[in-house]
């Protein structure tokens, strides 16, 4: 008999949809489980909701076409969570279970063979020699092929594996030996690794030279001053030594010729005469190539830590949810308390996963997870969106089968198929970029509480500098708090001063993002031959093109914000839509050559420091320059091995890292975002300034942060030099309670939009009409009004604010907006719902 189920598809509809099972499929399907079925004119991969005996009346049901999974690829607790997703962000399921499993890939699934626990551990054994076993010599060596095979052995054509059938089930009923499906990408892709290989003695090295030299033909400026040629020669060898050698170890081509700025002449050559040697490896996305090699710092925790790991384990006792926030200021050692933690949370037998709020701290995080527990419980997995598809995949299947039991990721790896979920680790949970701005909007941190709610785990949030939302339920006791109040090792804070630049300006009658004092500054940090950090709100080199005889502004065709110039590239960029216009010789409006390039983006400073400090080996970081994980991992690389000295950027440095030689810090223009039309301006700012004052003086050195500003006296800014949170809180609490605000009320920002104004404006008129009459009864309703970015990627923008102590009256409301929207013929794609927004531009 043919059975029926509901199934979530990802398109803007709140619905499911039912298809019919073939009779030889009813025992495959699961709720869970994907399946590919025919929707409209396309085949589309959906997520089975439930299975379901009830024929659908009147409508023609299609059949599913296959079950793509053996093993359904959500839990029931992921389906749960799911649900609650798009209830609460009033999400279409089917989108929401998109945004939760790993893309739908060309990857094939091949049986392998692996060794269980025991198998490994008697494989190694019989590595070192040990001969007391009663297996076969053809079976010992056949674990240890398996052992060889990280990924698991293969079986070839036809099934052979090399040994006999007998074997091969005496070696899995013992427990040893596991067979099952793997996801593999379909090729590897390989690089090229180059390694130093020399040497012989120096004598012999130098003669080696010369020869080189006499058939340099297809060196660039090959042989036409052969002295002069040597010497060059030497000195780039020398760094390709220095580089393969002592610094870095074997490196990548691509990455080796950018690291040592040589010619691949010059690398084949030395290849060829052995100074050198390389072969191919498959790139493996996940293993990072300071890996091999690293071993952490194995720190006895403090008396601090200590403490907070102790209620940490004391929560574990209670083997219930629970949250706890753990308030460390920057340099408290918090890693150290996580990483104590998941060691605590395996050990009970159950998995936990790390949240970290950007990509390039999913690497030192998870270099720091493998080295720990890497070894003993061979699985540590990294997912965020920088994997490619593939990689994404293989990454987010191991986890579902169980191959790995700590995830480290982004927002989204809340989501990893773990079982048994133990603990949650959401680190500066205050971070921004938990928050996903599309469909589904959903805020990582939330969704991770709620998550361990359903599991039964724990969920500990770590910062030194809370959320106000994350700090009151602390004070209220929602959440359990725990406090590190000092650095490891009673390190000092570093010294935070102000420097006013309306006095820097009189003085020097200049205007010039690098103060006198920064300048200063830097030469000292020189001089000591210690590193400085410099901190720039801004991208591009120039904010915006103004016309100094009309006053008009470049601004984008799609959006209603002025247009970012960008030297390099030699364009305008628009940073919300991505547009480029070419750079204008004359105003746009009136025809004037007075065009203005007004207001300084990091592009500038890294030339203005270049030129202030000649000579320094200075390097700029920020979305420009670090377009993908290699290029970022390169430059943090290279600045925390010490071969930079200024390393200039966007507030990608502020976040998490452990340089230990920068001893200053300096932020240019840090009150730019005290003056957008924002009630989390002033907590926001308070957050950058601390966390990029928590860079400097984290090792033996101490450090010295100077924040560049025009509003010494605000609040944000003060508290933020005494680094002092909980007087910041207080102030800020106050402020939000007086104005309705979070953590007092709950927002949602509901905004309509069409890329034609009229059908806009038309749409939220009609939306008002179910609002206004609910306004004033369980919520405040404001609105419409044009949004303060009223025009944004072609579309036309208005805005309702909705505000309530009550986060149901919310939910409700919201829900019946959307079958207004229906029966009123409003598209749903033109309605957008924001629940808890973090920002209402
Ligand atoms: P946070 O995340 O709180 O800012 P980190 O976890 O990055 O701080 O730790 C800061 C530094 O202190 C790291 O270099 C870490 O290795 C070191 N550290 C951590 N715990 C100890 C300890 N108990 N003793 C000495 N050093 C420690
Ligand atoms: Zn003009
Ligand atoms: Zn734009």
């Amino acid at each position: 008999m043919e059975c029926y189920c509901n199934v979530a598809l990802p398109v803007p509809l709140r619905t499911t949809f039912t298809y019919a099972v073939p009779e030889q499929l009813c025992a495959e399907v699961q709720p869970g489980s994907r399946v590919l079925v025919p929707f409209r004119k396309k085949t589309m991969v959906g997520v089975v909701v439930e299975i379901t005996g009830t024929v659908p009346q009147g409508t023609q049901i299609r059949g599913i076409q296959k079950v793509l999974d053996v093993v359904p690829a959500l839990t029931p607790k992921l389906l749960e969570l799911g649900h609650w997703i798009a209830n609460y962000y009033l999400a279409p399921i089917g989108e929401v279970f998109r945004a939760m499993l790993p893309p739908v890939t060309d990857i094939s699934r091949k049986r392998v063979m692996v060794l269980t626990e025991a198998g490994r551990a008697l494989a190694e054994k019989l590595k070192l020699g040990t001969t007391l076993t009663d297996l076969a010599s053809a079976e010992v060596d056949f674990l240890q092929r398996v052992l060889g095979n990280k990924r698991g052995l293969t079986f070839g054509t036809g099934g052979k594996v090399g040994i006999a059938a007998e074997s091969l089930q005496k070696l899995q009923k013992r427990g040893y030996l596991e067979i099952r499906d793997t996801v593999q990408g379909r090729k590897r892709k390989m690089q090229r690794v180059v390694a130093w290989k020399g040497n012989s003695g120096t004598e012999e090295k130098n003669d080696g030279k010369e020869q080189r030299n006499g058939h340099g033909s297809n060196e660039q400026n090959g042989g036409v001053n052969p002295p002069l040629h040597g010497a060059k020669l030497r000195e780039k060898e020398e760094r390709i030594r220095g580089l393969l050698e002592t610094e870095r170890g074997p490196l990548a081509m691509p990455q080796l010729l950018k690291l040592a700025q040589v010619s691949r002449a010059l690398i084949e050559r030395m290849l060829r005469d052995g100074l050198l040697e390389s072969w191919e490896e498959g790139i493996d996305p996940v293993e990072d190539p300071f890996d091999s090699g690293y071993t952490p710092p194995a720190h006895m925790l403090n008396e601090t830590q200590e403490s907070a790991f102790k209620a940490i384990r004391a929560r574990f006792e209670l083997a219930a949810f629970g949250v706890q926030l753990l308030h460390g200021v920057t340099g408290s050692g918090k890693t150290e308390v996580y990483l104590r933690s998941v060691q605590d949370t395996l050990a009970r037998g159950k998995t936990a996963i790390i949240l970290v709020p950007e990509i390039a701290l999913t690497l030192w995080v998870g270099r720091q997870c493998r080295a720990w527990f890497g070894a003993r419980f061979e699985g540590v997995a990294v997912l965020h969106s920088a994997l490619s598809d593939v990689e994404r995949a293989r990454e987010w299947w191991r986890v579902r089968n169980g191959e790995a039991r700590v995830v480290v990721g982004t927002r989204s790896a809340i989501f990893a198929p773990l079982d048994n979920l133990g603990l949650v680790i959401v680190d500066e949970e205050q971070e921004s970029s938990y928050k996903q701005e599309e469909t589904p909007r959903y805020h990582g941190r939330d969704v991770a509480i709620v998550r361990a709610k359903l599991e039964n785990a724990l969920a500990l949030l770590g910062s030194a500098t809370p959320s106000l939302e994350t700090y009151h339920h602390a004070m209220n006791g929602k959440y359990e708090l725990l406090t590190m109040a000092s650095r490891v090792e009673n390190r000092n804070l570093a010294a935070v001063e102000i420097v006013d630049m309306r006095t820097d300006f009189q003085q020097t009658q200049k205007v010039n993002p690098i103060s006198q004092t920064l300048h200063v500054g830097i030469t000292e940090c020189l001089e000591f031959h210690t590193q400085a950090l410099v901190l720039i709100n801004r991208r591009g080199y120039s904010w915006s093109v103004l016309c100094r005889s009309c006053g008009a502004s470049v601004q984008c065709e799609n959006c209603s914000i002025s247009m970012t110039y960008h030297k390099s590239r030699n364009r305008l960029e628009c940073h919300y839509c991505g547009s480029i216009k070419a750079v204008p010789k004359v105003c746009p409006k009136c025809d004037s050559k007075y065009v203005h390039f007004f207001g300084e983006g990091s592009e500038h400073l890294e030339e203005r420091l270049r030129k202030e400090f000649p000579g320094t080996r200075i390097a700029r970081l920020d979305r420009d320059t670090a377009r993908t994980k290699q290029q970022y991992q390169e430059t943090l690389g290279a600045f925390a091995s010490g071969a930079l000295d200024i390393l200039v950027g966007t507030q990608m440095l502020a976040k998490g890292h452990d340089f230990q030689r920068v001893t200053l810090v300096g932020v240019v223009y840090a009150d730019s975002a005290l003056s957008l039309p924002d009630f989390r301006a002033a907590e926001r700012t308070f957050q950058l300034l601390t966390q990029v004052a928590g860079r400097a003086g984290r090792g033996e050195l101490p450090g010295r942060v100077l924040i560049q500003t025009y509003y010494p006296e605000h609040y944000a800014v003060q508290d933020a030099v005494r680094q002092d949170y909980v007087s910041f809180y207080e102030r800020e609490v106050h402020f939000r309670r007086m104005m309705m605000y979070p953590p007092f009320t709950s927002l949602a920002n509901v905004i309509v939009r069409d890329t034609n104004l009229e059908k806009a404006i038309r749409w939220s008129r009609k939306l008002s009409e179910y609002f206004a009459p609910q306004d004033g009864k369980s919520a405040r309703i404001l609105g419409p009004a044009s949004a303060p970015l009223a025009r944004l990627k072609k579309e036309h923008r208005y805005q309702f604010l909705l505000k309530s102590p009550k986060k149901s009256a919310l939910t409700k409301i919201l829900s019946g907006t959307l079958a207004f929207c229906e029966a009123n013929e409003i598209p749903q794609t033109a309605v957008l719902v924001d629940m808890d927004p973090l920002t209402l531009l």
